[in-house]
């Protein structure tokens, strides 16, 4: 057996059509779990979905608003029958909806924390009923290095990211003595979809200030969502594990 071999777990992961969460999804695979795509693209989803299989394992597509508790609640069953031995939730979906507090709506508000926090709490209160049963379970939170800062536009991204921390150390406390493990990756400054809109000019300022001075590609998320996923990770719990290129330390 290799290291970081994932032959024989299965995993969800949610947001998984696009981005970082497409990135875990093939990475997760290439080391052998069978993957559920869970997202609200049904095409992108689709061929996410047929690069898994692609890669030998076994996969499923499942379509879930996950602002909609009712949905996760179908969401999950269906990727139960469809991966009975599910063992590893990667909690990824997230926006943004960024404005100034003086102008950031009472529905953007609760969009944000909707969809980037209390999706992660109904998927967690789901699973890890299965995950204690088995003894073993990962669940691995996308939350943010803005979750630990703050940033100026991004008030409802930044509580919703800090609550999913705070989420990650409580489940990591109830159930790791029931063999499940609960981290959070944090990332900083990641090339994909969500920062492709960003102007120039901020874009040159957030580069400045990270020592590695380049942004992240969203394989530098998903190695270590991997390690987090494996078995040798099982003494790893309660952690934010920044991935930044040292723009926040300490
Ligand atoms: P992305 O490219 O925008 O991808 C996000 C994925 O989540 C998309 O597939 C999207 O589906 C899906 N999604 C959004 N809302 C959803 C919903 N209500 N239900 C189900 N799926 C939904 O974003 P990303 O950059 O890969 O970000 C992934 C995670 O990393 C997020 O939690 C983000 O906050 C976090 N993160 C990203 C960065 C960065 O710099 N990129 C930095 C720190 C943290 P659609 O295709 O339908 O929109």
């Amino acid at each position: 057996m290799s290291f970081m071999d994932l032959s024989g777990h299965a995993a969800l992961v949610t947001g998984g059509a696009r981005g970082i969460g497409r990135a875990i999804a093939l990475t997760l695979a290439g080391r052998g779990a069978d993957v559920a795509v869970l997202d609200l693209n049904a095409e992108a989803g689709q061929a996410t979905r047929a690069e898994v299989e692609a890669l030998g394992r076994k996969s499923a597509f499942i379509a879930c608003d996950v602002s909609d508790p009712a949905a996760i609640e179908t969401a999950c069953k269906a990727a139960l029958e469809a991966l009975p031995g599910l063992d590893i939730l990667v909690n990824n979906a997230g926006i943004t909806r960024d404005s100034l507090l003086w102008r950031l709506s009472p529905a953007d508000w609760d969009l944000v924390l909707r969809i980037n926090l209390s999706g992660a709490f109904h998927f967690t209160r789901l699973l890890t009923r299965p995950m204690a049963r088995k003894g073993f379970g990962r669940i691995v939170n996308i939350a943010s290095v803005i979750g630990e800062m703050g940033n100026v536009g991004q008030a409802n991204y930044a509580a919703a990211k800090a609550g999913l921390i705070g989420l990650t150390k409580s489940v990591a406390k109830e159930f790791a003595a029931k063999g499940i493990t609960a981290n959070a990756v944090a990332p900083g400054f990641i090339e994909t979809d969500m920062t492709a809109g960003l102007e120039e000019k901020v874009r040159e300022a957030m580069q400045a200030a990270i020592p590695a001075r380049r942004m992240g590609v969203a394989q530098d998320v998903a190695n270590v969502v991997a390690f987090l996923a494996s078995p040798e990770s099982g003494y790893v719990t309660g952690q934010v594990l920044r991935v930044d290129g040292g723009m926040l330390m300490g």
